[in-house]
């Protein structure tokens, strides 16, 4: 096991993975910018180094001083939690040459998800269903009408490069292609310095139903289970649950039997996410995320398996240590990404928590970086904190998040808890009646009421 790991990242993923080292004995460095001297993880970790100004791009993206910051402190491993290097190629390539660990994927792997269009193509080799589309990017008018004419409309049309719902464009007739195309282009060239697109068709009424996966890099795999982030705004998840509503018990077996067998045959390293799009009972791969993810939570709930100490064993050269057969789901859990935004208008709210009281008692769990006076700074993300909630069943759990939500006081700045207050009395939500769409729809009739 790793002697001294450096959490490079904030908030509360940087906390999480903290929480891990310390379990397993491990010593903590914690990497801060300027914004962030009086942050949590900084006062919680054994080390801490300022890499940089407030600016991402200067800190927590800087990879010179997070490398330097590892060997100041004779790191000997770097977990970079979600977001920022966490899905970066280059940044694992560099710091395997600086004989520092990667908890993560091979360089390899990263950068065959990162590409999506490179990811896709992989999906399906390696037997994962995938949306049907074109193969590969496309480049020519006719090319795309005569795919688009084939896939039937609506079509869709996505950046390779894509991420965060960026250089996405509907077409729903062949009139409106070549505009959509071109404005697909443009942005994907704005946003990520490459143009290539290609098309899909677009699924109306999906879920968006994603599976946990764990593997070792030597060929042994693991689904550690599903969840449903059906409901979103602007591509960004607000809830996630698991058990899908969606799904039966075979469906469900037979993905994760999909999800592992492809695992296996990458030899995938870590933890990893396959997300797919649900629709008329069969599932359609739209990414893989090549790190922890956001959510992870919901699983570990149900499963009481620790996702964090298995990164940490397999990066550095453990098992997964546990096998399909004896993963065992337990009730229903749900997450609210609850963040610092007004509740309706979602304008983001940052400034200081004048008083912050979050919500105990059986089967809550609250993720989260601030305390009593402390000040979000308006660089980084809104997330306050995840409240993930466990109950025996699903109408358990919806009632006891009812009542977490009740007790949850944050003070001094907006925050989208009024939301779910509102979202948890909704008979398609008790239901578990939702697609991707629903939460628009929702919000867009909310705003037609007031207005
Ligand atoms: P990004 O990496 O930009 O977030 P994804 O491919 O993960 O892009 O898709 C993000 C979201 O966009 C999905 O969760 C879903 O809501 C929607 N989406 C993606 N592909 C399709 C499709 N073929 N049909 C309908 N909606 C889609």
């Amino acid at each position: 096991m790793f002697r001294k790991v450096l959490i490079a990242n904030r908030g509360e993923i940087a906390l999480r993975v903290l929480r891990a080292c310390k379990e397993l004995g491990i010593e903590t460095v914690a990497v801060h910018s300027t914004a962030d001297t009086d942050a949590m993880h900084v006062r919680l970790a054994d080390e801490s180094v300022c890499i940089g100004p407030p600016a991402a791009a200067e800190s927590y993206l800087n990879i010179p001083s997070i490398v330097a910051a590892c060997e100041i402190t004779g790191a000997d491993a770097v977990h970079p939690g979600y977001g920022f290097l966490s899905e970066n190629a280059r940044f694992a390539e560099i710091l395997e040459a600086h004989r520092i660990a990667f908890i993560g994927p091979t360089a390899e792997q990263i950068r065959v998800m990162g590409d999506k269009i490179e990811a896709k193509r992989t999906a399906k080799a390696l037997g994962l269903p995938v949306v049907p589309g074109s193969d590969g990017a496309v480049t020519s008018v006719r090319e795309m009408t005569a795919i688009a004419a084939e896939l039937g409309y609506p079509v869709l049309i996505k950046a390779s490069a894509g991420g965060g719902g960026k250089g996405m464009t509907v077409a729903k007739s062949e009139a409106e292609l070549v505009g959509a195309a071109a404005r697909a282009r443009a942005e994907a060239k704005a946003s990520f310095g490459n143009d290539d697109v290609y098309l899909e068709k677009y699924l109306d009424t999906p879920r968006h139903i994603e599976i946990q996966v764990l593997g070792d890099g030597r060929g042994n795999a693991v689904a550690l289970g599903e969840r449903d982030c059906s409901l979103q705004r602007r591509q960004q998840k607000v809830w996630e649950e698991e058990r899908s509503t969606a799904l039966n018990e075979a469906k469900r077996r037979a993905i994760y039997a999909t999800c592992a067998s492809a695992m296996q045959k990458m030899r995938y390293r870590g933890a990893g996410t396959i997300e797919f799009l649900y629709d008329n009972g069969e599932f359609y791969f739209i990414e893989m995320n090549t790190r922890l993810q956001v959510e992870h939570p919901v699983t570990e709930m149900i499963t009481r398996f620790d996702l964090v100490h298995a990164q940490l064993r397999i990066a550095s050269g453990g098992d997964i240590d546990i096998a399909q057969d004896d993963i065992r789901y337990e009730g229903h859990a749900i997450e609210c990404r609850i963040n610092a935004e007004h509740p309706e208008t979602f304008i983001p709210s940052p400034g200081t928590i004048t008083h912050y009281h979050p919500p105990g008692g059986l089967g809550v769990r609250v993720d989260s970086a601030v305390y009593h006076g402390y000040r979000i700074p308006p660089y980084y993300d809104s997330l306050i904190g995840k409240l993930i909630v466990h109950g025996n069943n699903r109408v358990e759990c919806l009632m006891r998040l009812r009542r977490a939500l009740d007790e949850f006081v944050v003070d001094g700045v907006n925050s989208t808890l009024p939301l779910f207050r509102k979202l948890i009395h909704h008979p398609d939500i008790a239901n578990g009646t939702y697609d991707i769409h629903w939460l628009e729809n929702y919000l867009s009739a909310e705003r037609e009421k007031e207005a």
